[in-house]
């Protein structure tokens, strides 16, 4: 038995356990009521693509390993479900690519950012911005458009799970690249992506730091080929029609 009383021999194990994070997330401040709607979205596109990473998203996440530790300035973008879902995965994933963690929210309120802050301080993040909020992405309303300037603005790759499609855009049209991790493959945030990767962000971030960790006595050209391989028209091609062709038996 885990963190919840199902055995992992459940064949509903992985898709149980994500709910109760979720639930317990929103149970602890962290998590907004509308992150229960998008959790439901996601798990639709998870039921069809097979509950499990595809060949092509775990290119798409070995390319996302290599544009981070090729990045000068790499930030991974946490909001409440991020929080909720993989607090620990993300402090090991920063520490893999030497990168920040910033919270970032849709619904920001000042107690849901403290809330996140220190529930990732608990599962050993060091230091996390978004509290400063001193800069502001061009293009947005005040409230969700709110970045640390040495955070998010200053930054050349940001990870962005679970986004909404106008910031996505917002930060791709100040030149950040974006790497995006959403299950479903026809949203506008995987559409800005430079490495979308269409799977679920519970198996996505221990694969992305799989890579990293196995990447990182790489040299750039190296990390340069693996990501002039990656091809992302191809993959969000791909996604869809595994949804679409999906054989469920
Ligand atoms: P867009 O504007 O980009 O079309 P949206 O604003 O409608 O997207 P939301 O409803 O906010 O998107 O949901 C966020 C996205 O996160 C959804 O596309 C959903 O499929 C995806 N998602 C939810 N849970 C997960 C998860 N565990 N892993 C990966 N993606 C997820």
């Amino acid at each position: 038995m885990s963190e919840i009383d199902i055995p992992e021999s459940h064949p509903r194990y992985e898709s149980l356990l994500t709910r109760h994070r979720i639930e317990a997330g929103v149970e602890k401040g962290i998590t907004s009521k509308q992150g229960l709607i998008a959790q439901g979205r996601g798990e639709a596109f998870d039921y069809l693509l097979g509950e499990e990473t595809t060949p092509s998203a775990k290119r798409a996440e070995r390319a996302a390993a290599a544009q981070l530790l090729l990045a000068e300035k790499p930030v991974l973008s946490v909001n409440g479900n991020v929080a909720a879902l993989v607090p620990g995965e993300m402090v090991e994933l920063a520490d893999a690519t030497d990168a920040d963690i910033e919270v970032n929210l849709f619904n920001r309120t000042r107690k849901r950012m403290v809330a996140i802050a220190d529930h990732l301080q608990e599962h050993g993040a060091t230091e996390v911005k978004g509290l400063a909020a001193d800069a502001r992405i061009p293009g947005l309303d005040h409230e969700r458009a709110k970045v640390d300037e040495d955070g998010i603005y200053a930054a050349d790759v940001v990870l962005v799970p679970l986004e909404d499609g106008d910031r996505a855009q917002a930060l791709a049209e100040m030149g950040t690249s974006e790497i995006v991790i959403d299950l479903n493959p026809r949203s506008r945030s995987t559409q800005h992506a430079t490495v979308p990767i269409v799977d679920n962000i519970i198996r996505a971030i221990p694969n992305i730091t799989e890579h990293a960790r196995e990447l990182a006595d790489s040299g750039h050209e190296q990390l340069e080929q693996c990501l002039k391989e990656f091809d992302a028209a191809d993959a969000l091609d791909n996604a869809e029609q595994t949804i679409r062709q999906g054989d469920l038996s």
